[in-house]
C-alpha cells in the first residue's frame, strides 16, 4: 500500500484546513498539495510545500535585467527567452519539496543529483516495512542486446514465473531474517542499524527531497528521458505533470526547448547548412564519428 490509513487521514486533515496567505500562490499546485500520487507498486510522490510561481521567475528576471526586459512583451515570452538562452537563476527562485517513497535501488540513482536537500527515513532509528518492489510482468525484460544499460524483450512463460518467484521469495526470506535478528523475544536482538544490511535493494525507503526549479528541470530532463531506467522514469514523468500544474509557462518552455529540443554540434549545423544547399552529405564527408552520425540521422533523417 502506498499510504497507510493514518497517513491518508493526516493528508485529508491538512487539505481540509486552508489558511489565508499574502504569498504568491499557484492554483495548480494548491490543488496538488499533500496528495500522494501512487508510483510503482508501493511508492508515491507528493508535494509537501513550494515557493513561487511563473510570476516569481519573471519578477527575478526583471530585477536583474531591469529595463532591458521591457522589449519582451509578456511573461510567457520572457520565460521562453530565459529558457532558450540558458538563464538559470530566475528559475532557481522557485522551490519545491517532495515526499517520495521509492525502492532503494531507485534512490541510489536519484541521490546522484546533488543539488537538492534530502532527509531520508532512518533504518537505524526505525524498522523498515515489509514492502519490496516486484516488477509487473510487462517490466520483466531480458538484457538488451543493443544497449548495455537497457532492457530487451519481455520474459515469458516459465522463465517469467521463475524470476517472479525468486524475487518474491528472496524478499520475504530476507525480511523474515531481518525480523528474526531484530526480535528481542528470548534474545538481545541485533541493532536495527545492523539488521537492515541483509535487505535487498528493492526494499522501499522514503525521503523528503527539496530542490529549486532549475535543478528540478535538470533532473527531469535526465530522468524523464527514454534513456533513464523505467523505475526512476515513472517518478520523473509524474513529477513533470505536477510541475506543469505548478508553473505552466516555465514547464511549457522546458518541454519545448529541453525535453523536445535537441542540441546540435557545430559539425551538425554545418551538415544541415550543406544539406539545405542541396548537397548529399554522408557520414564520411560529415566529419562526424559513426556514433555522432547515427544520433544526428535519428533526429534529422
Ligand atoms: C541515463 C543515465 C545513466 C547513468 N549511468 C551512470 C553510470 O553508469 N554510472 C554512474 O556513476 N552514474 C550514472 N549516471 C549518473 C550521472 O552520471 C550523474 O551523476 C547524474 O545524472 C547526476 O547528474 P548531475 O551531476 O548533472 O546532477 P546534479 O548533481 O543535480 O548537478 C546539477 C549540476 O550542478 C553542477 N554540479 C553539481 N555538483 C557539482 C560539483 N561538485 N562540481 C561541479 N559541478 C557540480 C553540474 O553542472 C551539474 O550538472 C547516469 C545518469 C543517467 C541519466
Amino acid at each position: 500500500m502506498p499510504l497507510t490509513q493514518e497517513a491518508q487521514a493526516e493528508i485529508d486533515a491538512a487539505r481540509a484546513s486552508a489558511r489565508p496567505t499574502l504569498r504568491a500562490v499557484s492554483e495548480g499546485m494548491e490543488a496538488q498539495l499533500y496528495t500522494a500520487h501512487p508510483v510503482l507498486d508501493h511508492g508515491f510522490v507528493r508535494v509537501i510545500d513550494y515557493m513561487g510561481d511563473d510570476s516569481a521567475i519573471v519578477q527575478a528576471a526583471r530585477v536583474s535585467y531591469g529595463a532591458g526586459t521591457k522589449h519582451v512583451s509578456n511573461d510567457e515570452g520572457l520565460i521562453r527567452y530565459l529558457m532558450r538562452h540558458w538563464h538559470s537563476t530566475p528559475f532557481e527562485m522557485c522551490e519545491v519539496k517532495f515526499h517520495v517513497k521509492l525502492p532503494v535501488f531507485v534512490a541510489r540513482q536519484w541521490i546522484r543529483h546533488r543539488t537538492a536537500n534530502v532527509n531520508e527515513y532512518s533504518a537505524r532509528y526505525s524498522i523498515l516495512d515489509r514492502e519490496f518492489y516486484i516488477p509487473e510482468p510487462g517490466q520483466l525484460a531480458a538484457q538488451s542486446t543493443v544497449n548495455n544499460q537497457g532492457r530487451g524483450a519481455v520474459l515469458e512463460g516459465a522463465e517469467a514465473a521463475r524470476v517472479l518467484e525468486m524475487l518474491k521469495g528472496d524478499a520475504m526470506r530476507a525480511y523474515d531474517h531481518y525480523e528474526a535478528m531484530l526480535s528481542q523475544d528470548g534474545q538481545q536482538g541485533l541493532a536495527r542499524e545492523l539488521a537492515r544490511m541483509n535487505l535487498p535493494a528493492n526494499v522501499y525507503t522514503q525521503w523528503y527531497w527539496k530542490t529549486d526549479l532549475h535543478n528540478l528541470f535538470h533532473f527531469l530532463r535526465l530522468r524523464a528521458d527514454a534513456h533513464a531506467q523505467y523505475e526512476i522514469r515513472v517518478y520523473a514523468e509524474l513529477m513533470c505533470k505536477l510541475v506543469a500544474d505548478w508553473v505552466p509557462l516555465a514547464y511549457a518552455a522546458f518541454a519545448d526547448y529541453r525535453m523536445g529540443g535537441v542540441s546540435v554540434s557545430a559539425k551538425g549545423v554545418e551538415v544541415i547548412r550543406r544539406r539545405l544547399a542541396g548537397e548529399a552529405v554522408t557520414q564520411e564527408t560529415s566529419g562526424m564519428s559513426k556514433g555522432e552520425w547515427r544520433e544526428f540521422v535519428e533526429v534529422f533523417g
